[in-house]
């Protein structure tokens, strides 16, 4: 069976009810251009409905109790797991993931709805020493915490599932109705979910799924004064746009980076190149933490340029439906271009292109860049594609300087066996999260996650996106 004969046309989620859009657009595949469904473009006016929707069932939410909120969750997680190789295909079919790939991005999902599950149990205030104060005597003061209403949820191609089950699944464990807008090219995996969802026994308008441009959708969401709070994940560009449009709401922005590892002089070359290859390439780089950038400690440089490049040169290409594939098409034609375009630019600054740097139909070649000047684009900005640059360090400090050289603080990562080092590297790298012998790509999804300067603010990981999706009462009770 060809992707064609697949082909289905799929509806808004409103209020409960597959709803007929006015206007569809074909959503084709990645890799092979192939048509693989048609896809609401959801009008302002249907996006008001959604919201609507989603606000009359505030109510409901807030009220219903932990328990049976984390019931739907585990349900959810349920459902999943007896379809993950559905939910795997969807993935690859739409991103271009290699389904190797997709499968682990499943099994994370599953996860992730099981950890908001056990979160839902567990949103709690504090008691207060009011008496510290002389005014606060024989008062007795405590929190709680409220959901915050109705949550606009906008996601990004890369992760469809897993970022936003990011979104989805704390903001049901908090009580909270959500408007999801999943990105354009990859709205499959979220209106999978929504099925599910649904089976799961979600009342209706608690979530609905409104697919379309970001322009008109997204726009509606943070413009619209019922909606309390957007949850973004995507690029700085579009993040700050929103939060220059929002007002009052609450914004969450987790946004890109170029991210680094630095390798000490003392590390075994050999244990960590298969990891940090994978750091490099896995979703054809498309991963906001991938490895951008490398500063290698010049005693064990050329032994990781040599072992790397001859660990990249075996990285398979191909169908993303293969399991054998490791490297498949990126996004769009325009970020083949794009990219290609980069690598040029790097050239013909002086830049070493040490494997890679051609493409074939939307596939870029696993690119190895050498003496790459940190002003070309390739270093300072977000590739995000199978681009990777490796740079000759001659001390430590002088890595962590290049690392935090940039407008982007996600996460970074450190190889080092010296404790001393290692301390120094976690308290001066300016990111969200340091990682110590391990590349800046670990991620598991319940640690707090998120970035300084452009790669965002506030942070996700169940618990700490549960406090961002509600909101502190206090209650004061007067015994005088
Ligand atoms: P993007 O182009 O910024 O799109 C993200 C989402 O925003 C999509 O749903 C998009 O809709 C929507 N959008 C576009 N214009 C909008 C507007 N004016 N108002 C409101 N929403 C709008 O990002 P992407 O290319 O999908 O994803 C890649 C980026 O995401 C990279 O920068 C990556 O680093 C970042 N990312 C960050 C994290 C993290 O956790 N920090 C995780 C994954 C990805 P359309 O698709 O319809 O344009």
């Amino acid at each position: 069976m060809t992707l064609k004969d697949k082909v289905s046309k799929k509806h808004l989620l409103i209020n409960g009810e597959w709803v007929e859009a006015k206007e569809y657009s074909p959503l084709r595949s990645p890799y092979s251009g192939e048509v693989i469904a048609e896809i609401p473009l959801a009008t302002e006016e249907e996006t008001d409905q959604a919201i609507e929707a989603a606000q009359k069932a505030t109510k409901l939410m807030a009220k219903m109790p932990a328990h049976q909120r984390a019931k739907i969750l585990e349900t959810l997680a349920h459902l999943l797991e007896e379809r993950a190789d559905e939910a795997a295909q969807i993935i690859s079919i739409e991103s271009a993931k290699p389904v190797t790939t997709a499968k682990g991005e499943v099994a994370r999902t599953i996860e992730t709805y099981k950890f908001a599950a056990e979160e839902a149990k567990r949103i709690h205030g504090e008691t207060l020493s009011l008496d510290a104060a002389r005014d606060g005597e024989n008062r007795l003061g405590y929190t709680v915490r409220e959901p915050i209403g109705v949550i606009g949820a906008i996601t990004p191609f890369n992760f469809p599932m897993n970022l936003v089950a990011h979104k989805v699944g704390p903001a049901i464990a908090a009580g909270n109705s959500i408007v999801l807008k999943p990105a354009s090219q990859t709205p499959l995996s979220s209106l999978f979910i929504a099925e599910l969802l649904q089976e799961a026994g979600l009342p209706a308008g608690a979530l609905n799924v409104v697919t379309g441009g970001g322009r008109v959708v997204g726009d509606k969401l943070v413009n619209d004064s019922r909606v309390s709070m957007i949850t973004f994940t995507g690029s700085p560009r579009v993040g700050i746009g929103i939060r220059n449009k929002a007002g009052l709401k609450r914004v969450t922005l987790e946004l890109g980076s170029n991210a680094a590892v630095i390798i000490d002089r003392d590390v075994d070359i050999d244990k960590i190149i298969s990891r940090c290859v994978t750091g490099a390439f896995s979703n054809q780089g498309q991963v906001c933490i991938s490895l951008q950038r490398v500063y290698a400690h010049e005693e064990v440089y050329d032994r990781f340029v040599e072992k790397f490049i001859e660990a990249t040169k075996r990285l398979r290409i191909g169908d993303p439906l293969d399991p054998e594939t490791d490297v498949s098409a990126l996004i769009s034609p325009n970020d083949v271009e794009r990219t290609v375009d980069w690598i040029l630019e790097a050239k013909q600054a002086g830049a070493i292109i040490a494997t890679g740097g051609k493409s074939e139909g939307n596939v870029l070649h696993p690119t190895v860049i050498l003496d790459a000047d940190t002003h070309l684009k390739v270093s300072c900005q977000e590739v995000f594609a199978p681009i990777v640059l490796i740079n000759k360090i001659q001390s430590i400090e002088e890595a962590i300087n290049l690392v935090n050289d940039s407008n982007y603080g996600l996460q970074a990562g450190i190889y080092t066996n010296d404790v001393r080092t290692a301390l120094d590297a976690a308290e001066n790298l300016q990111v969200g999260g340091v990682m110590i012998n391990d590349i800046p790509t670990f991620r598991v999804d319940n640690m707090p996650y998120g970035g300084v300067k452009e790669s965002g603010t506030g942070r996700e990981g169940l618990k700490y996106a549960v406090e961002e999706m509600t909101e502190m009462k206090l209650v004061v009770w007067n015994r005088n």
